[in-house]
């Protein structure tokens, strides 16, 4: 089992097959040895340092109806509501005095019709802070849309693919939605420049391991700057209310075989780590992980962005508790980088 770690470490690829024992194998001086290596990989590019993004839940406004998605159009227990300019403004204000040198707008999907009003945003968050990172997280976009928000200063783009599965993609989302499609809006914004990300879910409803390891091939292919990886968890008010929530430990594993298949990679140790263990968000960055994310939105709207029940926040989760977060870190060795933390590649 080490030589096919060390394999994977040394060439950055495997076998189908090889992907497939990795995720199966179950002694735990296996496991252990994987994550020394995906370990010893990101302290070799990253230090023993963590990067850090301010998330801002800019809206719960949603035209899409995702079947595990708390803020999914169809979940009509939602109390919708959008961020003001002002409150994003302020938000990144109070994020910037902290530190935080990259923002996150993360949403749901709207029409096109209120693009414009998103790239006014991204030109005054550009024009205030020139030495911070923009990165979207707005779903789906027509590539118009990419490129304006781009041309107003937006650097990188979030866009989980969920699954590579054909027919698993369409279990996951509603009719009319499709992988080739989602691919297709990858494809643009790489093409217009955007450090990009992409990722999955682990242990969502109908997941195969089959599934898994086309999505490692997938990610190994695409070579996204940024890999988002979380555990599912159900949210009450979705069809998947009753599936079982993901697995922290496989999901550490999928952290700790991407770290080892691109060492450059940003991994975000994420929320949904968090919520699911206290010892979540660590033990996603002794696999590999390197950068967080805490919750910079105005904190009387967080419990509405319930994109799965008892989403993480507060505490070390939340851009004001920084201090926790800091101290959890020191617990393992770790500090945090307050730089912008780009991709390697671009500097
Ligand atoms: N509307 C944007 C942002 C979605 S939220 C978009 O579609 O890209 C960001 C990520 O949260 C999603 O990509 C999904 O992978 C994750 N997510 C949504 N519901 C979840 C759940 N129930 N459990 C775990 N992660 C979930």
């Amino acid at each position: 089992m080490k030589r096919l770690i060390d394999q994977l470490r040394d060439n950055h690829q495997l076998s189908p097959d090889g992907y497939w024992t990795l995720l199966t194998m179950h002694h735990p001086d296996d496991v252990e040895y994987l994550m020394l290596q995906a370990r010893e990989v990101a302290q070799r590019q990253f230090g023993k340092s963590i990067y850090l993004r301010g998330l801002i839940e800019l809206t719960n406004v949603c035209r899409n109806d995702c079947l595990y998605c708390g803020i999914r159009r169809g979940n009509t227990h939602v109390t919708r509501y959008t961020l003001t300019r002002e409150q994003v403004i302020e938000s990144c204000a109070q994020g910037y005095r902290i530190g935080f040198r990259t923002f996150v707008l993360q949403g749901g999907e709207w029409g096109e019709e209120r693009s414009a009003w998103i790239a006014e945003i991204i030109t005054e968050i550009r024009q205030r802070w020139p030495d911070c990172a923009i990165t979207l997280s707005l779903g789906e976009h027509p590539r118009d849309t990419y490129a304006l928000w781009r041309n107003a200063g937006a650097d990188r783009y979030l866009l989980r693919h969920e699954t590579h599965n054909e027919r698993h993609y369409s279990l996951l989302h509603p009719q009319g939605m499709t992988i080739r499609h989602r691919l297709q809006c990858l494809d643009w914004l790489k093409e217009l420049d955007y450090q990009v990300g992409t990722g999955i879910m682990v242990g969502s409803p109908f997941q195969s391991l089959k599934s898994l390891v086309e999505d490692i091939q997938y990610l190994i292919e695409f070579k996204p700057h940024m890999i988002g990886i979380g555990p599912f968890i159900p949210q009450h008010d979705t069809p998947f209310a009753r599936f079982p929530a993901g697995s922290v430990e496989m999901t550490a594993r999928l952290y700790a075989i991407l770290r080892l298949a691109l060492p450059h990679a940003l991994i975000p140790s994420t929320t949904a780590m968090a919520t699911l263990s206290p010892t979540g968000r660590l033990h996603g960055i002794l696999a590999g992980a390197n950068v967080v994310m805490p919750n910079l939105s105005p904190v009387d709207n967080r419990e509405k962005y319930a994109l799965y029940d008892n989403k993480a926040a507060l505490g070390a989760e939340s851009a004001q508790g920084v201090q926790l977060l800091s101290d959890e870190l020191a617990t393992i060795g770790y500090k945090i980088d307050w730089s912008r933390g780009d991709h390697p590649d671009k500097n």
